[in-house]
């Protein structure tokens, strides 16, 4: 395995894509990135930029105004890059696939690598799907 991709394996940098969601997802990838849970010390740190990621954590439904920004960040992401689906609306579309505005499930628009159910999941979930998504790499 190259360094490159050793560093990556165990230092993966991760980048939050919000793309419609009530907010709770979001809230419990703020708890698993935050001191209780605290991601860093298995070396998972948030960036503020999808070009420096590693690993994309989509969150909410795709909606009309959010769709063509899920696909900008997707392409923005270096390869080789990892999505992570978190909660049931990321996966499926979950309470929101009848809505007027839904936009499709994430997998249509870009691939995922990795889904975390759960409505909201836990933060021990997220970290779960972050290794599993690692184990791809
Ligand atoms: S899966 Fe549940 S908690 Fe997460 S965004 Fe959808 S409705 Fe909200």
């Amino acid at each position: 395995m190259s360094l490159f991709r050793l560093s990556r394996k165990k230092s993966p940098w991760v980048f939050h894509v919000g793309t419609g969601s009530c907010n709770n997802c979001d809230i419990e990838i703020i708890a698993a990135l935050t001191p209780r849970f605290d991601v860093e010390r298995f070396g998972i740190v948030l960036q503020g930029s999808p070009r420096h990621a590693d690993i994309l954590l989509v969150t909410g439904i795709l909606n009309r105004q959010t769709l063509e920004r899920a696909k900008r960040v997707y392409a923005q992401t270096p390869d080789p890059k990892l999505v992570v689906a978190v909660g049931t609306c990321a996966c499926t579309g979950g309470i929101f696939r009848e809505s007027y505005n839904f936009a499709g499930p994430l997998d249509r628009v870009i691939p995922v690598d990795v889904y975390i159910a759960g409505c909201p999941p836990r933060p021990q979930a997220i970290i779960d799907g972050i290794v599993k998504a690692l184990e791809k790499l």
